[in-house]
């Protein structure tokens, strides 16, 4: 199947017609349990001995299917659904971490992963590092003995920051650990993390993926490159689990072994599943994704353009732009577009960004991004309402600030209702 084009394993990959029915679409398996076919068939599944379905916190048909079709996506080796993206980012950090173990992180990532490494990782002893990615000494110097892995977003969400993730993946790859990057604003489509370095790739499929706002779901694809034996930093994945009989992770699965602890000890005991019926939408979505991703990008373009040489607008933070500084970025990391999501700085501060936000018709507003529908919100009084000034401001959110995530709409439509709402925010 990976000789296949992207476009073709949107539609094909990991999906084949339904063994029981001949249905062509993936079947939604609305099941908890599946029947063994005696106990030894039992006893063989819960050893790991055998590869099958048992009960759906675990495995279910359709997610397999979104499972399957992320990790060929991603170019990985497999993949881990989740119930959220937010679920996912716990679930790529469990193998790895422990009490008194850190993270590097970027500065510039999605209000809510600030929320999560800054604050609620530390009940489980964990914390985290932020600190600049566009100074890589910097990012050098903040790994010591207790790190165990390096974090970033591709595209980062909202700031309109591209990441320069193969000088990431170098310094993370130089201190021995792996690189997880956060894909969410790229997609696949736009940017494929793992052939710049990553070791994990995440996504909120909540967004582009899915597409349409329906369903909030995650997941984790490994890029089965990582020696998990090498250092001894990794005892889940390299050392005997007692709850499977003393089985190591990574000699008896190899390439696959994260994704099979992500099964066997993550969603079994975490739980953070995704349900069938979230698989179904996402795959559903996906089926679509280059068509969605070409259009949001095109708009994006357009109504960014258009934007910054508006009189009220104090600038525009849109990679697309030869203004951004980290336009030079996009041909390396993601070449066939910066994305569909962009910030606005208006003139007139906060209040005018609220009345602006207020008088918008076509767009919502909205927590949300990666939508089909046109979507804003300002995030200082919103999803980065928890931080401080200096958080938002290094997070692309300062309180002057609208995150426009751009949807498949027509352009000139989007622009005329921009136009009319920036009119009665500056009066
Ligand atoms: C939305 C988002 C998340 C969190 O995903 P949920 O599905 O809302 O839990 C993480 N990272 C980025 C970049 C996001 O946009």
């Amino acid at each position: 199947m990976s000789e296949y084009g992207f476009d073709t394993l949107l539609i094909h990959a990991g999906a084949r017609p339904d063994p029981a029915t001949g249905a062509r679409q993936t079947p939604i398996y609305q099941t908890t349990a599946y029947v063994f076919r005696d106990a030894d068939h039992a006893a063989a599944l819960f050893n790991l001995q055998e590869v099958g379905f048992i009960y759906s916190r675990l495995t279910n048909p359709t997610v397999a299917v979104l499972q399957e079709k992320m990790a060929m996506l991603e170019g990985g080796q497999g993949a881990v659904c989740c119930s959220s993206g937010h679920a996912a980012q716990i679930m790529a950090l469990f193998p790895l971490m422990g009490p008194g173990k850190n993270i590097v992180v970027s500065t510039r990532l999605y209000g809510g992963s600030i929320t999560q490494f800054s604050q609620t990782i530390h009940r489980f002893g964990w914390s985290a590092k932020f600190v600049d990615f566009d100074d890589m000494d910097a990012v050098a110097a903040a790994i010591d003995d207790d790190t165990r892995a390096v974090f970033c977003e591709s595209i980062a969400n909202p700031g309109g920051y591209i990441t320069d993730l193969d000088a990431a993946a170098k310094v993370a790859s130089d201190a021995g650990l792996p690189l997880i990057v956060d894909n969410t604003s790229a997609t696949p489509y736009l940017c494929r993390p793992i052939e710049h370095g990553a070791t994990l790739v995440v996504h909120s499929m909540t967004k582009f993926l899915t597409g349409n706002g329906t369903v909030t779901g995650g997941v984790v694809v490994d890029s089965g490159t990582f020696d998990w034996s090498a250092s001894g930093k990794f005892p889940s994945l390299s050392e005997p689990e007692p709850a499977y009989h003393g089985l190591k992770f990574h000699e008896t699965f190899g390439p696959l072994a994260f994704t099979f602890h992500g099964i066997a000890v993550g969603l079994r005991d975490l739980g953070m599943t995704l349900n069938p019926q979230a698989a179904h939408y996402t795959l559903m979505g996906i089926e679509t994704l280059s068509l969605r991703m070409k259009k949001h990008v095109g708009n994006a373009e357009k109504v960014a353009g258009w934007l910054e040489g508006h009189a009220a607008v104090e600038g525009v933070t849109y990679a697309g732009l030869p203004s951004s500084p980290y336009h030079s970025r996009v041909a390396q990391i993601c070449p066939k577009g910066a994305g569909g999501l962009f910030t606005v700085a208006l003139k007139g501060g906060y209040e005018a960004c609220v009345k602006f936000v207020d008088s918008l018709e076509l767009f919502s507003h909205v927590a949300n991004l990666g939508d089909t529908r046109s979507l804003v919100i300002h995030s200082a009084s919103t999803t980065h309402r928890q931080l401080s000034e200096e958080q938002q401001i290094a997070a692309g959110a300062a309180p002057n600030v609208v995150r426009i995530s751009i949807g498949i709409e027509d352009a000139d439509d989007l622009i005329r209702d921009l136009d009319q709402a920036l009119a009665k925010a500056s009066t």
